[in-house]
């Protein structure tokens, strides 16, 4: 990848992308990796710090070659210990990165595009409109920021990240090279070593893209359900008017089939009150996943200025979860006050607007930030 300095961006490199590129300025392959340990495991952006690469070598990489993160506008460190970073990406917008420390785990949530063209009703980043695709080095570059804000380089074996959900701003199916590039640098032992199950990729439906996926990579999947039926999820989210629960279930089942494990779709279901949270969509949304081994993840709404809906009651979330449960599913229920921070997909805001606007809006995104409470109940499958 070539930036706007003409020089190849080492950032977002996979590491076959990497050993070619060390081929074509003529050098030899096991540079690659070192190279790799430098920018990954040890945060490192000079050249000058590479101290096992020769003189000669670090200084042929300065005319042709750079490692350039995304910008860091700010971060942002709630009391619970949770972490949001804004970051301008090459086409002039930002987009945000949300950590979630959780016991022993600490995901992160990363922003796949500048806005999101698929235009979900409830979703805040959807009414932003479409921006820019990440590069791959923006996309790997949260967590390289990330990773270098906690501290956690040199890479120890108890790192503050655990797991990465491609779960934030933007569809990442629609940005489908970058973003495979990058989660295999997430997985790769020369990038950040996490586990393909503790790499979810989430999708509101793009239903060729996911059969694409399977042929290129084996990281766990998340569906944005958000209604039990056609007529009603066309309403939330308009890709299904393309790809029809039908054949978005049956693509998802051929996906989990071809990761040949016990490994389960998540399914994620966001809660409007009077919309979609009533016990008899409980029973519907149970009904149509009988044939999907899968855990499903509840989230009552958070509202946005002119976002056109409420949170349910408490009483209505349990109820609907105690619907799913009785019906033999996994249901977590994730309850927060003020915004969810866990960035599910459609939480995010602020991220496309004009420079005034933008401040305006990351000031919300603070005080929301520091309110933010991420209790969870988990209810097993018996
Ligand atoms: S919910 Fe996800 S897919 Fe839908 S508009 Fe928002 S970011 Fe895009």
């Amino acid at each position: 990848m070539t930036t706007s300095t003409g020089k190849t961006n080492l950032l977002g490199l996979t590491q076959p992308e990497m050993e070619k590129f060390f081929d074509s300025i003529g050098e030899k392959r096991f540079r690659a990796g070192q190279v790799m340990k430098w920018i990954h495991h040890l945060g490192v952006d000079d050249f000058d710090a590479m101290t096992n690469v020769s003189k000669a070598l670090r200084e042929k990489l300065k005319v042709c070659a750079e490692i350039r993160g995304p910008e860091v506008v700010s971060e942002d460190i709630s009391t619970d210990g949770t972490r949001k970073w804004v970051v301008r990406v090459a086409s002039g917008s930002c987009v945000e990165t949300v950590y979630i420390p959780q016991g022993k785990r600490g995901t992160l949530c990363v922003s796949s595009q500048a806005g999101c063209a698929l235009d979900c009703s409830f979703c805040s980043t959807g009414k932003q409109g479409f921006n820019s695709n990440l590069t791959a080095a923006e996309v790997i570059g949260q967590v390289w920021i990330a990773n270098k804000s906690f501290g956690s380089v040199p890479a120890t074996v108890d790192r503050a990240i655990t797991n990465v959900v491609m779960m934030g701003m933007g569809e990442p199916l629609l940005n489908f090279d970058n973003v495979v590039a990058a989660m295999h640098l997430m997985m790769d032992d020369l990038g950040y070593g996490i586990s393909k199950r503790r790499v979810t990729l989430s999708t509101s439906g793009v239903v060729p893209m996911i059969d694409e996926l399977s042929k290129h990579i084996d990281v766990s999947l998340a569906l944005s359900l958000h209604a039990p039926n056609d007529a009603l999820r066309n309403q939330l989210v308009p890709i299904n008017k393309k790809y029809p629960l039908k054949v978005l279930l049956e693509s998802c089942q051929r996906y989990m089939s071809t990761l040949g494990e016990k490994r389960v779709l998540t399914v994620e279901y966001t809660l409007l009150k009077d919309i979609n949270d009533k016990v008899e969509h409980a029973v519907e949304m149970a009904e149509l996943l009988k044939d999907t081994p899968c855990k499903i993840n509840l989230i009552p709404f958070n509202p946005f200025p002119h976002s056109g809906y409420e949170r349910p009651s408490n009483n209505a979330i349990r109820r609907f979860q105690d619907q799913l449960h009785q019906a033999g599913y996994n249901v977590t229920v994730r309850t927060t006050r003020g915004e969810d921070i866990d960035a599910a997909c459609g939480q995010l805001v602020g991220q496309v607007l004009d420079r005034t606007r933008r401040s305006e809006r990351y000031i919300a995104v603070r005080e929301l930030s520091a309110e933010a409470d991420l209790a969870q109940s988990a209810v097993t499958r018996t």
